[in-house]
């Protein structure tokens, strides 16, 4: 899949221009705060219609203006055969997203998602590892929405019927009232977790594989703690606990006032190793440590996307070499060339730090937000 044109409208500080870019993908250079990452930003954003950054709408909408408009052709297949043109506009004042799909308006937010494959490298990536685990959770619900069939459903309907079930407990001491919504919650729960805990075990093995090809040395380990234990994981058997600790729970939750048990509470558990576990990443890493597991959650993200879409994705590298030293830099480098990603764009302040991939990529200039050739 690579992306073939893209259409700005006061999106941030790129202003209006309109770029084609090269099949093979490009290297943009330019100097801080030009609006490398922003252009990146508006790429993704045609993905999932949110802020890679997590940044908010309205701060996406070029400063004191009200709208801003991104359009991308994207072409898949032999010899790019398949287009598919994505437009999405954001009012702030009406505080009003609007998404076509080949000009068709989607009717849920789950078709108008993941047309656009791509993964991004950030060095906010960090965050990831660094923060706490609502951060990982984040991570593993974008990933499964839009690579798990069904997914993105049940976590809205789960986010949903939590919300009530919390206002019930809020607002009276009622067991019948909260209870509920236990069984529907218990339904949800059952069908995120196994999600969750199925791809985990698909990909923890890549995890720890990239880690210590990065690495070189030291390894890590990726495992799924649901906050609700769980000894089978037979579908029903994950359902029937569900329940269980929700009935066990409802008086400590109804003096609590929310929700103790469910997957509104797991953990993406990531820890160093040494013949034995030495500790969770985010609290013993270094920063190259930390980096490091970033960008293996990243490329293994990559690989859930062509295993389960089937399309290579484009790989949306915003200076993501910063902090690493020479070997781990070269080393990401030859696992990302493996036919692992389709078109890349590219992002560096110098031009130093795109030349060992960037030999055969055309280089573009940024200032002030325009692109130049
Ligand atoms: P760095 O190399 O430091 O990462 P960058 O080129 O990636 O720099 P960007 O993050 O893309 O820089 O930001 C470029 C500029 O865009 C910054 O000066 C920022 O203040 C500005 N900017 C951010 N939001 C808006 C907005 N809504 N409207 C206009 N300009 C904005
Ligand atoms: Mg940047």
């Amino acid at each position: 899949m690579h992306l073939s044109e893209l259409k700005l409208r006061l999106f941030r500080n790129l202003g209006v221009q309109e770029l084609s870019f090269p099949e093979e993908g490009v290297a943009i250079v330019g100097p801080n705060a030009q609006g490398k990452s922003n252009l990146l930003e508006a790429i993704y954003y045609l993905e999932i219609f949110r802020s890679f950054r997590g940044s908010k709408p309205q701060n996406l909408v070029a400063f004191g203006e009200d709208v801003f408009r991104v359009e991308g052709s994207i072409e898949s297949g032999e010899g790019g055969k398949l287009a598919t043109q994505i437009v999405a506009a954001y009012e702030t004042s009406s505080r009003r997203r609007r998404i076509t799909i080949n000009g068709d308006q989607p009717a849920r937010v789950g078709d108008a998602i993941g047309h656009l494959a791509a993964v991004v490298f950030s060095p906010a990536d960090v965050g990831i590892i660094d923060a706490g685990p609502s951060a990982r959770r984040r991570y593993l619900d974008v990933l499964l929405s839009l690579n798990r069939e069904g997914y993105l459903g049940s976590l809205q309907t789960y986010k949903h019927i939590l919300a009530q079930r919390n206002a019930s407990l809020r607002s009276s001491a009622d067991m019948m009232a909260v209870r509920a919504w236990d069984d529907s919650l218990a339904r949800s729960a059952s069908e995120i977790m196994i999600a969750r805990a199925d791809w985990v075990k698909e990909r923890s093995g890549d995890f720890r594989r990239y880690y210590e090809m990065i690495s070189g040395k030291i390894s890590a380990s990726m495992s799924y703690v649901s906050k609700v234990a769980i000894e089978d994981w037979n579908r029903e058997q994950v359902y029937s606990k569900c329940l269980q600790v929700l009935e066990e729970s409802w008086s400590r939750d109804i003096f609590r006032k929310n929700t103790s048990q469910g997957p509104h509470l797991d953990e993406l558990l990531l820890t160093l190793q040494e013949g034995r576990t030495l500790g969770e990443i985010r609290e013993i890493g270094s920063g190259g440590q930390r980096r490091t597991a970033a960008l293996a959650l990243r490329l293994i993200e990559g690989d859930t996307i062509l295993g389960s879409r089937g399309v290579q994705p484009i790989l949306l590298l915003d200076d993501a070499f910063a902090e690493l030293d020479d070997g781990r830099r070269e080393r990401v480098l030859s696992l990302m060339d493996q036919d692992r990603f389709g078109q890349v764009i590219m992002t560096a302040p110098k031009e130093s730090d795109v030349q060992i991939h960037g030999e055969n990529l055309y280089q573009w200039g940024i200032r002030d937000g325009k692109i130049y050739a």
